[in-house]
């Protein structure tokens, strides 16, 4: 299959084979290459590439920064299940890191704020009927015995992926409280909760189908979203790129600034 893959891109320009992986989406062999010398070739790309290091040496010479500079394929603000089919989707693996599979990291995903003000540790509460955060592999045994290596279960996984909710699979009585504090969540909160996750879910979904954002949105949003969702709530980021987004539009750099500020934690 390597020699295959070698062979090819030996022999071809790479533009002249695709390979589709879905009915209109498809891969170029030449996406398979190293782009490094394509970029300095194509004087476009080279005059973005040229701004782009200057704007960054400003805003950056005074941090230092590590050996390797990574960039993501993907929207960090998803959930893990979100983030985890796009990889699978466009890049044919699942994906397995700490991020995605940690729980102290789910747990923020889709969390409530504690009622205990003091209390910064997030609450789950079941908002949605199955809904799955996280795409768990399914380990299977082989007949002697030992766990069969991802590779292995990579195909099992693209079409029956072992799927496990993490919301919804604590008992209620035991999601209803904080897991730190102990304080306990009424069923008034729990109804505020419930419902500002749907609307915003329903407001973000709009957004992104339009593929607009509007500040006021946004703006509506997130006053709802105050004391209810937890600060690192991924739907709660969702709204606050949003509203950066709308402001960077409209060129309200100020306003725009207030809200990239409190996306900085998402990053993290
Ligand atoms: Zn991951
Ligand atoms: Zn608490």
């Amino acid at each position: 299959m390597l020699a295959k893959i070698i062979n090819r891109l030996y022999r071809g320009d790479g533009h002249s084979f695709r390979s589709f992986y879905s009915g209109t989406s498809f891969r170029m062999w030449k996406d398979l290459m190293s782009h490094y010398s394509d970029l300095k070739a194509d004087t476009k790309r080279m005059d973005h590439f040229t701004s782009l290091c200057v704007v960054l040496y400003e805003f950056l010479k005074d941090i230092s920064l590590p050996n390797t500079m990574r960039i993501s394929y993907i929207d960090l603000m998803k959930t893990p299940y979100d983030r985890q089919s796009e990889l699978l989707q466009n890049y044919y693996f699942l994906c397995q890191c700490d991020r995605c599979m940690d729980e102290n990291q789910i747990k923020y995903v889709h969390g409530a704020t504690c009622l205990n003000k003091q209390c910064d540790e997030p609450v789950s509460i079941p908002w949605k009927e199955d809904c799955i955060l996280v795409r768990k592999p399914e380990k299977k045994t082989e007949e002697n015995g030992e766990l069969a290596t991802d590779n292995q279960t990579v195909e099992k996984i693209d079409e029956n992926s072992a799927l496990v909710a993490v919301n919804g699979n604590d008992s209620k009585e035991d999601a209803l409280h904080c897991k730190e504090c102990g304080t306990k969540y009424t069923e008034k909160h729990v109804d505020v909760f419930v419902k500002t996750m749907e609307f915003t879910h329903v407001h973000l979904q709009n957004m992104e189908r339009a593929s607009v954002a509007y500040v006021d949105v946004c703006q509506y949003c997130l006053d709802r979203q105050e004391g209810v969702l937890h600060p690192l709530n991924v739907m709660h980021a969702q709204t606050l790129d949003h509203a950066f987004d709308a402001l960077i539009q409209v060129q309200l750099w100020e306003k725009a600034c207030l809200y990239a500020e409190k996306l900085i934690p998402c990053f993290r």
